[in-house]
């Protein structure tokens, strides 16, 4: 079987290293808000090209935080995709704020940057764009639509560490980006972390207060706050995986080259190619018409896949009383999409038995 991910052989390369660091964190009697956080902070800022870099608990926190610092008054719209992971919505809900829905351009399957002006009102107050599967967003017209309304841009990047738009890095190009670095992500810890990278002095202050209690010294609280802090292991374990991530990414984009180039399967649509060199490829996503029945065909070749994902927000019981919303575009690509493996540690054979397979498929 070829698994979707195997995570042991992911992290194989790195476990003496690994191992080192932990262990001088361990003996360093540090464990959290250190030098190692600190580190890793400035490492992964210079990475983005970003001038902050604010290590979070995760993912969710860090966008979760961002919406915080920029404190919008309770009800305001924040403009998000139809077609994401349902961590990037929540924030904006559990803070009050009202989620507003995009559908998705269905090639790209990210935000549809000529959907967002009609959504836009006097109460929206940011548009928050995720960079799925490892693609970033249209930044060029989601910016300028910002700086007509006076928008704030957040980016939910935690598919895309490393991807590129326009020669700029993911991480420095919206007011804020939040990362994460769960264990399957493109840049992955062996537990919980995240990130948040930004330009903005005054906003990186802020988060840095917001994460730790909202306090700027010690006992001092400025804002109400939460705990969330990444970590000296995790971050010494980031620190250690992070030189890799650019080589990794190289190899996730040239097994997308190859499946590009080579599956060639009547009804199977292949994401867009155009900027091969440049998405950090954390998924290879498809779409089938009858999903189902080449999903059970690959299993049977001893090909595991994954769906990312099953049902939208908007239709899940979380989100009940929007559940009578209607997202054509949305719907269609979570009925339809299917995702390859695709991750640094698949060998060419593999690769060539993949495309190999899907290649035979029949209905
Ligand atoms: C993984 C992920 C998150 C949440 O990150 P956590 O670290 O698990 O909280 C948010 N948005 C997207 C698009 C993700 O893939």
């Amino acid at each position: 079987m070829i698994p979707f991910l195997d995570l042991n052989q992911i992290n194989k390369p790195y476990i003496q290293a690994i191992e080192e660091a932990s262990l001088r964190v361990l003996r360093s009697g540090w464990y959290i808000l250190g030098n190692e956080l600190k580190s890793f902070e400035t490492a992964f800022a210079r990475y983005c090209q970003a001038k902050y870099c604010i290590g979070v608990a995760n993912g969710l926190d860090a966008i979760g935080l961002i919406l915080r610092a920029y404190d919008f008054p309770e009800g305001s719209e924040i403009i998000v995709p139809g077609n994401t992971y349902i961590a990037s919505v929540l924030p904006v809900s559990y803070l009050n704020l009202r989620p507003v829905f995009v559908e998705p351009d269905l090639c790209s399957m990210l935000i549809d940057p000529s959907k967002i002006e009609e959504k836009i009102t006097s109460d929206t107050k940011a548009i928050l764009c995720v960079d799925l599967y490892g693609r970033s967003c249209e930044m060029k017209e989601i910016l300028s639509l910002a700086k007509k309304y006076n928008l704030k841009v957040i980016t939910d990047a935690a598919q895309a560490h490393g991807a590129l738009y326009d020669g700029q890095k993911v991480g420095s190009i919206a007011d804020a980006t939040a990362f994460s670095f769960y264990p399957t992500k493109n840049l992955g810890a062996l537990g919980d972390a995240g990130a948040v990278t930004t330009n903005d002095p005054d906003l990186a202050e802020r988060i840095i207060y917001l994460r730790n209690y909202g306090s700027k010294e010690r006992y001092k609280n400025e804002f109400q706050g939460i705990n969330s802090r990444l970590d000296e292991i995790q971050a010494a374990i980031l620190k250690v995986k992070l030189p890799f991530l650019e080589t990794e990414n190289e190899r996730r984009r040239s097994i997308a080259r190859r499946y590009l180039a080579e599956i060639k399967l009547n009804d199977l649509i292949l994401p867009p190619g155009d900027r091969i060199n440049f998405d950090a490829w954390h998924l290879f996503v498809v779409r089938h018409p009858d999903r189902g029945t080449f999903i059970e065909f690959l299993d049977k070749m001893g090909i595991q896949t994954n769906v990312h994902y099953p049902l939208p927000i908007h239709k899940q019981k979380a989100y009940a009383e929007i559940n009578h919303y209607h997202f054509p575009i949305t719907e269609e690509i979570h009925r339809q999409v299917v995702s390859l493996p695709l991750n640094p540690v698949l060998t060419e054979e593999e690769v060539t038995y993949i495309i190999e397979a899907v290649n035979q498929y029949q209905q």
